[in-house]
């Protein structure tokens, strides 16, 4: 279960195994910000109507919150998520640019990497050995298109991190219980994944479900992560609006949650 903790209302939800290895992280809730309905409040989400300087002051707020140096977040790394499977590999600080993209991963020093959701599952990796981190954003595109694996993969190619190393944790995100799909998703992911894909799915008062979470956590342990080294009992966005963004719940009109992992270096 992930820990929280509270400052001025600004809610971090955390794994404790990656605060124990000492990797500065968070799944934030949408308290504590300053930005109105529909985006309130603590909203990172700059594509909406909600103007950017809110998003600063949040921005700011969050740095406080989390007791972060004046300017920690100022390289905060975002991407234009477009429900795809590519993944950016930051190499150098030059590489910090908008990207259309879903996942990324980095050695740099004090670059945060961050994901934007309200309802998609935010993923955050780290390899304690290579000091490497990675984010991904994993709807129900994204899983099919496997980019929580299509992360690892980049993480081990790239620094030369081992499966059986990485520790991994997923945010907030609509669970089962709230996530019902029709029976086409259930058939792309059969032929995505054959039967072990039958495991993602119930069948709960006549209707399907999708579990996002228990999909990404099997693609990840059949490519060697370790089941104890992936966090994954979030809550679920839809049930809780007041602590958490739910497009679902609230019909597209709302704001996107941050969710960030960095490495950091006085
Ligand atoms: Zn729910």
């Amino acid at each position: 279960m992930l820990k929280i903790s509270s400052t001025n209302n600004i809610k971090r939800f955390f794994s404790a195994s990656l605060e124990k290895n000492g990797v500065m992280h968070g799944f934030l809730a949408r308290t504590g910000g300053v930005s109105l309905p529909p985006f309130s409040s603590l909203n990172f989400d700059c594509k909406g109507t909600d103007p950017p300087e809110n998003i600063a002051r949040n921005t700011r707020l969050l740095t406080a919150g989390l007791s972060l140096r004046s300017g920690a977040l100022s390289n905060l790394f975002t991407m234009n998520q477009v429900h795809a499977g590519s993944v950016i590999e930051l190499i150098d600080i030059s590489d910090l640019k908008k990207y259309d993209a879903d996942a990324v991963i980095t050695k740099l020093d004090n670059v945060p990497l961050g994901i934007l959701t309200a309802d998609c599952m935010p993923v955050l990796f780290y390899d304690p050995v290579n000091k490497a981190i990675g984010a991904a954003h994993a709807g129900w595109k994204g899983t099919l298109e496997d980019i929580s694996v299509k992360t690892l993969n980049a993480m081990q190619r790239r620094f030369g991190s081992k499966a059986e190393n990485v520790l991994t944790a997923f945010g907030p995100y609509i669970g089962p219980c709230c996530y019902t799909v029709g029976k086409d998703l259930h058939e792309k992911f059969t032929a995505a994944f054959g039967n072990t894909a039958n495991d993602y799915f119930t069948n709960k008062d006549n209707c399907l479900r999708l579990d996002i979470g228990k999909a990404n956590s099997s693609r990840l342990v059949l490519n060697g992560v370790r089941p104890e080294n992936i966090e994954r009992d979030a809550p679920c966005t839809s049930c809780e609006t007041n602590t958490f963004f739910s497009y679902r719940q609230e019909n597209g009109a709302t704001g996107r949650q941050l969710s960030f992992i960095m490495l950091i270096k006085d």
